[in-house]
């Protein structure tokens, strides 16, 4: 395999990729366009049924399926070797390859980087393709004009500037994709891609941790990323107790959610999988409804991607009216009751 790939690689759960594939094959599908390069996922399963079609459909030009039973579920050491062993076998190695800033990415992409000593951008919030004129090397031989880097851009310094990382001169280029952020293909039937088995040769040092049960959570299931209306609720909200009213009148939408700023969850009155923002999630549902919450810059970058940002605050000098499309300047507590009543008659 010679073409010039972009490689992503696939987070699935009983056969069904999770949001993030779909969000890496969006940004994927743009990055390989500029490099005139083929997309491809990799996806890991004990059986991998009707998922390379949908990824197919999503955007990906070619398939690799490392089909075994260990592999059904995520474990650190098997799905190292299935995926370097692909790379390795490759005539020329993927020009970039993408991973979900989530906990099983965060694991498994900084083992290959470390394998193929390469480089790897965390947690970007913006991917590009650009040259790079290389001019103050130690080594001379590395000095000259690099097309086609990977423009990695991510966050620091608190989300107050924007940093563009570039890796070492070689591929491949590595980055993790914050979720919530890359924009997903609208799915087409009619692509056509081609899905190829890859040889799964796992070794007894792969196997020595196993998965002896999988426990699924049975506390509050929090789909803010597929809400199409998220209300959030901030420190403003004076006690835990108001969140009942967050609830109250995301109840009054369809495919709702709560959120919840950094200082509402800290004072221990939600629990984190609410959080929205920089160490939260990152979401951009129709419409976003902040309630009691400042605008702060680590809140505002998980959220500012909203269709409709709706804030209610009874301070008028809040940073977060200078971004919110409506505002309602007045004490939370009265404006909210009143909103509910009056959608309620809708
Ligand atoms: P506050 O800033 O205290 O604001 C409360 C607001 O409520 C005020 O604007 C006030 O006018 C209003 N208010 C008070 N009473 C009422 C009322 N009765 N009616 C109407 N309005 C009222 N924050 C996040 O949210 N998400 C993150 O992921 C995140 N990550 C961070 C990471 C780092 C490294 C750091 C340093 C900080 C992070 N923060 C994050 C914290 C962030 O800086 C802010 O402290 C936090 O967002 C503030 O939360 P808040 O707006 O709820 O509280």
């Amino acid at each position: 395999m010679s073409t010039k790939q972009v490689l992503i690689f696939v987070e699935q759960e009983d056969g069904c990729a999770r949001p993030v594939a779909f969000e890496l094959l969006g940004a994927g599908r743009m990055l390989a366009n500029k490099l005139g390069a083929e997309l491809a996922a990799f996806v890991a399963c004990d059986s991998v049924g009707e998922l390379p079609e949908t990824l197919v459909a999503h955007g990906a030009d070619r398939v690799y399926v490392a089909e075994h039973p260990e592999l059904a579920t995520y474990r650190t050491l098997p799905y190292r070797r299935v995926l370097i062993d692909l790379i390795a076998a490759m005539d020329t190695p993927p020009h970039i390859v993408l991973f979900g800033s989530t906990t099983t990415g965060r694991d498994l992409a900084p083992r290959i980087a470390a394998y193929f000593e390469t480089g790897l951008t965390a947690d970007c919030t913006e991917l590009d393709i650009g040259p790079y004129e290389h001019t103050n090397a130690q080594d001379p031989s590395k000095v000259g004009l690099y097309p086609d880097c990977l423009y990695a851009i991510r966050p620091s310094f608190g989300e107050s500037l924007k940093a563009r990382i570039l890796g070492p001169w070689k591929n491949p280029q590595m980055a993790t994709v914050r979720s919530g952020v890359m924009v997903p293909l609208a799915p087409d039937a009619t692509r056509t891609g081609v899905v190829q088995s890859v040889p799964v040769h796992l070794e007894s040092a792969d196997l020595q941790l196993v998965v002896a049960e999988t426990l699924r959570s049975l506390g509050e299931q929090v789909e803010l990323q597929g809400a199409e209306v998220i209300v959030s609720g901030g420190y403003g909200l004076g006690n835990p107790e108001g969140f009942a009213l967050m609830y109250q009148l995301a109840a009054c939408f369809e495919n709702s959610a709560v959120g919840s700023s950094r200082k509402a969850v800290d004072a221990g009155w939600i629990a984190h999988a609410h959080q929205v923002g920089q160490t939260g999630k990152t979401v951009r549902p129709k419409l976003y409804i902040a309630c009691g919450i400042s605008g702060a810059i680590q809140h505002r970058v998980g959220m500012d991607k909203s269709a409709t940002i709706v804030a209610i605050n009874k301070d008028s000098n809040a940073p977060i009216f200078k971004f919110a499309h409506h505002g309602i300047v007045g004490d939370l507590h009265q404006v909210i009751p009143e909103l509910i009543r009056q959608l309620k008659l809708q």
